[in-house]
């Protein structure tokens, strides 16, 4: 069975690249019937960041791409903090030891410092490996009772995974397909830490292993571990998992990864939910509290760096779960379009119940607190289809509920003529004897007016127009009219006129 899982490390609010990662995931397992993991990497204690794993979950959930597993839901293999699972790493740790694919070092940060210093100043880089292990302070190159003396002594010392020498590894991505890697250019990475923590290496194959999981599906920032990965489960005798690389998220300009800094130019939020930093104090922008639809969030994710081979650009979450595949996803990076996200909301817009805009759009604007939710509905119908965002709908509507102050100059200048007033009486005329004073009867009889006396539309139309709004733009006029009622037209065409 298909068993994927996110693995973000709670260092602070998920970026968007992170969501995008767990929205491959839910969506690949969605599409094989399969389960969602949410796993809490949080080993690394001194980058941990309070309040990240809770945000984590808000965004997902907020999304709409909730973990089928994971902390306090349905734990069948947790827990899924690796923080309330580290006794169990260390005997992973032994067992390699054992096994003779890792060995314990006791080099001191000072050493390592010198090394790397060292080769430096020579052109070179520091590769812990076959190499010059055996002019360093660890076990390959000490006797077995030095060591254990210094196990004794309680010396610090670390974990270290034993890369072979001159091996070719044969690796592959669901996305970039065969990888060769040289191990010779692979450096002993540290599997065990002197505080008793496992690293992110040893933890991920570990719970990797343990939780089950068929499929990693990451960023490809992890493509430069996967060779260690390898060679972990083929260490410890595991199945090896598939793999698949996401491909990097770039800046809107192309070139380079999208940081947080590029959100803060160009104003726009790389975080899905707003997050304060609990140290300075500062807020970053969520694309929630922005007014963005998570349906336009998701929409817009799933085509960075998925594609469905043909022009569609609309998917819901529901048909992704059924077309979603890994082979689709491009290995090429993926530019980041902030215009893009707001197309996607000012369609996801129109997909939304009115009565939702309503109460938001009440809730918004102190202007509506008294006004009659269902004319509000009423009115979100008629101009949603010009809005991106529910905060742009006072700019479209605000005349529904009060009269323009003013009128725009140059829509004066274009709408008001000499004869102006003298067809203003009459249409008043026209407006007060309308007694049913429905949209199609306003339209009957105003149009008719128009044509039997050969008057022309413009002239009636805009400075109508700009007497019920205070501009020439809007929703339909006679939507307008029936909307304020009848009173409010006669006194608005007047206010035109005084
Ligand atoms: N904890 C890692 C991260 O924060 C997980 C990488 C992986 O999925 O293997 O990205």
């Amino acid at each position: 069975p298909v068993r994927v899982r996110f693995a973000p490390s709670p260092t602070g609010p998920l970026h968007i690249g992170g969501v995008r990662t767990a929205l491959f995931n839910y969506l690949f397992a969605k599409k094989h019937k399969g389960t969602f993991v949410l796993r809490i990497e949080d080993t690394d204690q001194t980058r941990y960041v309070a309040g990240a794993e809770d945000y984590i979950v808000k965004a997902l959930n907020w999304c709409g791409i909730p973990f089928d597993e994971g902390p306090n839901k349905n734990e069948k293999f947790g827990p899924y903090r690796q923080s309330e699972r580290k006794d169990l790493y260390k005997k992973y740790a032994d067992q390699l030891i054992e096994s003779g694919h890792a060995y314990y070092a006791f080099d001191t940060a000072e050493t390592l410092d010198f090394h790397r210093k060292d080769h430096e100043a020579k052109g070179k880089t520091f590769i812990y490996n076959w190499h010059n292990r055996q002019k360093l302070d660890n076990s390959l190159s000490l006797s077995a009772e030095a060591v254990q003396q210094k196990l004794d002594a309680n010396e610090d010392h670390v974990v270290r995974f034993k890369s072979p020498q001159d091996e070719t590894l044969h690796l592959t991505d669901m996305i970039r397909g065969d990888i060769e890697i040289d191990t010779n250019i692979l450096d002993d990475k540290v599997l065990f830490k002197s505080d008793g923590m496992p690293t992110y290496h040893l933890a991920n194959i570990v719970d990797d292993h343990l939780m089950q999981i068929s499929h990693v599906i990451r960023g490809e920032e992890w493509v430069p571990s996967l060779a260690l990965h390898y060679q972990l489960y083929d260490a410890f005798g595991w199945d090896i998992p598939q793999f698949a690389h996401l491909p990097l998220i770039l800046k809107p300009t192309g070139k380079g990864k999208l940081s947080k800094r590029d959100g803060d130019k160009m104003g726009f939020p790389v975080f899905p939910l707003e997050w304060t930093d609990a140290e300075t104090g500062a807020v970053s922008a969520g694309y929630k509290e922005n007014g963005y639809f998570p349906e336009a969030m998701v929409n817009f994710l799933a085509l960075l760096g998925w594609n469905p081979g043909t022009e569609q650009e609309i998917f819901t979450l529901e048909i992704l779960s059924n077309v979603f595949e890994l082979e689709r996803v491009n290995k090429g990076g993926a530019r980041f379009d902030p215009d893009k996200i707001k197309w996607f909301n000012h369609h996801y817009m129109q997909e939304q119940h009115d009565a939702d805009l309503a109460k938001a759009y009440k809730a918004s604007h102190k202007a509506l607190a008294d006004i009659d939710i269902q004319y509000i509905e009423l009115v979100v119908a008629l101009i949603k289809e010009r809005a991106t965002f529910v905060s742009d709908f006072w700019e479209l509507s605000s005349f529904f509920f009060v009269a323009p102050k003013d009128f725009d100059d140059k829509a004066y200048k274009k709408a008001i003529k000499d004869d102006t007033p003298e067809l203003m009486t009459q249409l008043i005329q026209k407006v007060t004897t309308n007694a049913e004073f429905t949209i199609e009867s306003l339209q009957e009889d105003i149009k008719s007016w128009i044509t039997d006396n050969n008057i022309g539309f413009g002239k009636v139309m805009m400075p109508l127009r700009l007497a019920l709004v205070g501009a020439l733009q809007g929703p339909d006029v006679f939507d307008i009219m029936f909307m304020i009622g009848k009173a409010e037209t006669v006194k608005r065409i007047d206010t035109l006129l005084a």
